[in-house]
């Protein structure tokens, strides 16, 4: 009998324990919750906020949807196709790029989306940059991302262009398409894929913002038996035994920030990588080095966002902007999605890609964005309704392994090695897509594996 048999708290009946615990109820935690209810899995979501959703959500402000900055849809990426699975309905509009443009050195130009565009641009200096972009996306479709594991975006970008306004161009789209600044901490592959997604598919504004998706997930959910529980976080998480009277059972015992106990057969965190090494880092079956990958996870991307609402546009010719040399986006959401309940007034989202070798800045960041919006929209501060700024939000987690060279992308998988039942979903595990793709993704591998694993779960009892 080993050391932990001899610790077997002897008060914890099977029958007390419940299935499948998911910890965190944002998009990653409520989409797993369906999939694992609508095939006969009893399901817990414990969610620590009051509301369910996580950066997923929309407040409704003065009849304005306000997202949690500029959120879209990958039109091609992963999220549509596991909606679509779980029967959720959305509508909202392809982005048109017709009124976007980029600004360099304080001058604005027209997104180039055309061949002919792209050749006679005055963005791209010389001839030489203005074919650079113009291989690159003739070559995008075909590129083989899987050959480019070891590299990081940035180094990418290095070997593959040689002038700087194409480089820093791409660079650009690299941006848009993950929210990631730090171009060196990103994976080439992901990078690339994500920009493949958004210049192939588009991504799509949804009318009511993304609650629209969270609360069909919710009402889902409940039909099929799911209980939440909201305003409790989960403070520890411990291996424990349940017993019948025949063998014990380990089982996940998790207590809450009102001081109760719970326990699991199954437990699934979806929250975040910090809370994650916080639960975890003194178990000490949990694999050591999964610990330590853990413990690197300390720069994920953040946004400054300017969630603002005004009561009419000051200039209908400009729907958007990049910036090529600063890190800047601003677009115009309500152009191509309902964003407010009577369908008065615009919604903007403008929004800083922070650089996390630096702290943030709070009060410039925010200048930046007025000043970038005084731009293409002059008068604009007479016209708001609301506005909302938001100086460091988590855009994505991710986990870059600092000390090894040989690979960029080493995001866990989502089985958490070491010990049995205990998983993780969300923007920075598993080895598919970024942002909520990734959530999604997860969510749903984890969900098919317990499924397909029921028996061996059911029957797993200490070896
Ligand atoms: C400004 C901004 C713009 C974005 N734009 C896009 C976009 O355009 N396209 C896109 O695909 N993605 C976008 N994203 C990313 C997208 O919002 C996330 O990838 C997705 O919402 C993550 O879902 P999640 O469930 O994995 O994590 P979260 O939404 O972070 O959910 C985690 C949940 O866990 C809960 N929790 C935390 N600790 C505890 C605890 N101790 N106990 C219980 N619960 C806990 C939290 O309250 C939260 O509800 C954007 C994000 C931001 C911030």
């Amino acid at each position: 009998m080993t050391n932990q048999m001899s610790n077997i708290p002897t008060k914890i009946y099977r029958e007390n324990t419940k299935e499948i615990a998911i910890i965190g109820g944002g998009l990653a935690g409520l989409t797993a919750a369906v999939y694992l209810a609508r095939d006969g899995k009893n399901v817990t979501v414990i969610e620590k906020s009051s509301k369910a959703g996580g950066r997923a959500r929309t407040t409704i402000k003065d009849k304005f949807y306000f997202n949690q900055g500029p959120h879209a849809l990958y039109a091609n990426g992963i999220g549509p196709k596991v909606l679509d699975e779980l029967n959720i309905k959305y509508t909202g509009k392809k982005v048109d790029s017709t009124k976007y443009y980029i600004t360099k050195k304080g001058k604005l130009y027209k997104l180039p989306t055309k061949l002919n565009e792209i050749l006679t641009t005055k963005l791209l200096n010389g001839w030489g940059s203005k074919v650079e972009v113009l291989h690159f996306f003739i070559k995008l479709n075909k590129m083989k991302l899987d050959q480019l594991y070891s590299l990081s975006f940035q180094e990418w970008l290095d070997l593959n262009f040689k002038n700087p306004d194409s480089k820093d161009f791409v660079k650009m789209l690299g941006r848009i398409a993950t929210y990631t600044y730090n171009a060196e901490n990103l994976s080439a592959r992901l990078a690339l894929y994500q920009v493949k997604t958004a210049v192939t598919g588009s991504v799509v504004y949804l009318d009511e913002g993304w609650q629209t998706l969270i609360d069909q997930l919710v009402e889902i959910g409940k039909r099929n038996g799911v209980k939440y529980v909201h305003g409790k976080g989960v403070v520890t998480l411990q291996q424990d035994y349940a017993h019948d009277k025949k063998n014990p059972q380990q089982i996940w015992k998790i207590s809450l920030s009102d001081n109760t106990t719970l326990s699991y057969h199954n437990v699934i965190i979806a929250t975040n990588p910090f809370h994650v090494y916080s639960l975890l880092k003194d178990n000490k079956k949990v694999n050591s080095e999964f610990l330590k990958q853990l413990e690197n996870i300390n720069r994920p991307a953040r946004v400054a966002t300017l969630d603002l609402a005004l009561s009419s546009l000051p200039n209908p010719d400009v729907y958007g902007v990049y910036g090529m040399d600063t890190p800047l986006y601003i677009s115009l959401h309500s152009a191509f999605a309902k964003l407010s309940t009577d369908g008065n007034g615009v919604l903007f989202h403008a929004m800083k890609y922070l650089d996390s070798s630096i702290g943030p800045n709070p009060l410039e960041d925010k200048l930046q964005l007025e000043s970038l919006l005084d731009t293409i929209q002059p008068g604009w501060r007479k016209m708001i309704i609301r506005q909302r700024f938001l100086p460091s939000m988590i855009a994505s987690n991710t986990v870059i392994n600092y000390n090894n060279n040989e690979t960029m992308e080493n995001r866990p998988d989502t089985e958490v090695p070491g010990v049995n039942n205990l998983y993780i979903i969300g923007d920075w595990v598993g080895p598919d897509g970024m942002l909520a793709d990734a959530s999604f993704a997860s969510a749903k591998a984890v969900a098919l594996s317990i499924l397909n694993n029921r028996k061996a779960i059911e029957m797993h009892t200490i070896q």
